[in-house]
């Protein structure tokens, strides 16, 4: 009735609010818990607005046990993974949780073209209109499906770095292939053209696949990060199908968020997107000849303690390493440690350290961290010069000079942390072994610089309790 499908509307106004006041709160880390939140409500309260209110021709949707049953299973699947996820897997889980929504994009497409089939058979009219919304939606949805698919896959290890010869003139071949069958369909809405459809679909699967497979591993979350604007665009023609608003604002927050994201990120490294996604950038170090760097040195927790101790500056570089030896609360004691004796302690953050956009932020404000200690990249290359002891945290590819000297290095061109500009860097790792772009670092072996191997929290944790006895 007109009562209830107003109440509806207006849920639907709430969802798309609360998603835009959720987005909002979601820039600073402080709002970003309650904006999560405040979004999820307004999207609960859409989802059960359309369940219970929603009606076409006077019918409800009906169907309550299966609806229900799928709300629970999904909701308890989603909360023990979100809950049992490490902060280092979550950009796998990022890929797999936006795959979902590819494919829920692609089968509403199915689902209508199923539909809009069958009345065209029945002799009702072919709305080209809607035919193209529905294919829009299926290609990009599957697309994004099968390509975060890969990229789950390829972020834990399951498959490698694939690509041969050729193969991005096959997937030219392949888009143009799916997008003119694609165009005769919806010209011609001829129902006999049906099972073409299906052809489009699995066009597209096989797309996905050879769209990511090749890109490198350092351009991952770049891939991750359109592919998750291509889920929020495909939702968004669910919402034109559906000429439902919230659907509608949902998705396009997301492809729009999702697209300045690739940008931003793309800037980030200095690489244009053609480029991320042509490139194959730090796939499995090819042809990064290990060169004979010289030796390296060592230097003893107690000497470093020294050195951090009676410093002025001191910038701490944290990267992966620190996420994965989690020992962000410990090197927060560190800073106050030293903060306390009177150093001045920032963090430098690079915009792709760690494995997700952010990855540093959170690591560091999960441990009470000082925001206003956090510099970005410009303002922390500014301030080396004048930093006496800059401390790597299992940071790598992120202070990588061969960035800037080396124009045959596969990360030639990335804006890095000038470390070196200080007076002494001392890196904390667990060995030699390279970081995720599978390079040699020549930091290491410069005269500034000193080893100080072992797992970043045992090293902070020996740091800390030598400090306190000086
Ligand atoms: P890197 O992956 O370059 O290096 C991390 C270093 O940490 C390794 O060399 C490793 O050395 C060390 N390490 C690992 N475990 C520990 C531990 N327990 N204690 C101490 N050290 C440890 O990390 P960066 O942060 O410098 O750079 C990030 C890289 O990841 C970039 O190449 C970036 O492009 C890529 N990337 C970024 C994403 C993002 O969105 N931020 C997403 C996906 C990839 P060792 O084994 O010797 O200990």
């Amino acid at each position: 009735n007109r009562m209830e499908l107003n109440i509806l509307i207006i849920c639907y106004l709430i969802g798309s609010i609360t998603f835009i006041i959720g987005l909002k709160m979601l820039s600073h880390p402080e709002s970003a818990r309650k904006g999560n939140l405040i979004a999820a409500a307004g999207m609960a309260i859409s989802i059960l607005g359309t369940i219970f209110l929603y009606e076409e021709e006077g019918i409800k949707l009906g169907n309550y046990i299966w609806i229900f049953a799928a709300l629970i299973i999904g909701t308890v699947l989603g909360t023990i993974a979100a809950k049992k996820v490490k902060m280092t897997a979550m950009p796998e889980m990022v890929s797999l949780f936006n795959g979902m929504g590819g494919a829920c994009a692609a089968l509403i497409s199915i689902v209508e073209f199923d539909h809009l089939n069958h009345q065209i058979q029945l002799g009702g009219p072919v709305n080209s209109g809607t035919l193209l919304i529905i294919f829009a939606g299926l290609i990009i949805g599957t697309i994004s499906f099968a390509g975060s698919m890969v990229a789950w896959a390829k972020l834990n290890g399951r498959i490698k770095d694939f690509a041969f010869n050729g193969q991005h003139i096959m997937n030219l071949v392949i888009f143009a292939v799916i997008i003119c069958l694609s165009a005769y369909l919806i010209i011609s809405g001829d129902p006999a053209t049906g099972s073409l459809f299906y052809l489009v679909f699995v066009l597209s699967i096989i797309y996905g696949l050879f769209f990511v497979l090749p890109i490198g591993g350092a351009d991952m979350p770049v891939v991750i990060s359109l592919l998750n604007s291509f889920t929020g665009v495909a939702a968004a023609f669910g919402g034109f199908l559906y000429d439902n608003p919230v659907m509608l604002t949902g998705g396009i927050l997301v492809g729009s968020a999702g697209t300045i994201l690739t940008i931003l990120m793309c800037k980030a490294m200095n690489r244009p997107l053609s480029n991320v996604l042509i490139g194959s950038f730090g796939g499995s170090s090819s042809g990064s000849v290990t060169k004979d760097q010289g030796a390296y040195k060592e230097i003893s927790i107690s000497d470093s303690a020294i050195v951090m101790s009676y410093a002025k500056k001191v910038m701490i570089v944290p990267g992966y390493g620190l996420a994965v030896a989690q020992a962000q609360h410990v090197c927060h004691e560190l800073e106050k440690l030293l903060s306390d004796k009177g150093v001045e302690v920032n963090y430098a953050i690079h915009p792709v350290a760690g494995r997700m956009p952010g990855h540093m932020n959170v690591l560091l404000a999960e441990a009470d961290v000082d925001y206003a200690r956090l510099l970005e990249m410009e303002h922390a290359n500014e301030e080396f010069p004048q930093t006496d002891v800059v401390l790597v945290l299992g940071a790598n590819d992120v202070v990588n000079p061969a960035a800037k000297t080396d124009p045959g290095s596969p990360i030639y061109g990335m804006p890095v942390l000038d470390v070196e500009l200080s007076k002494l860097v001392i890196i904390n790792k667990r060995s030699m072994n390279p970081g995720y772009a599978g390079i040699e670092n020549e930091l290491f072996f410069q005269p500034k610089s000193s080893m100080l191997f072992g797992d970043a929290k045992s090293v902070l944790q020996k740091l800390v309790a030598e400090i306190k006895t000086l």
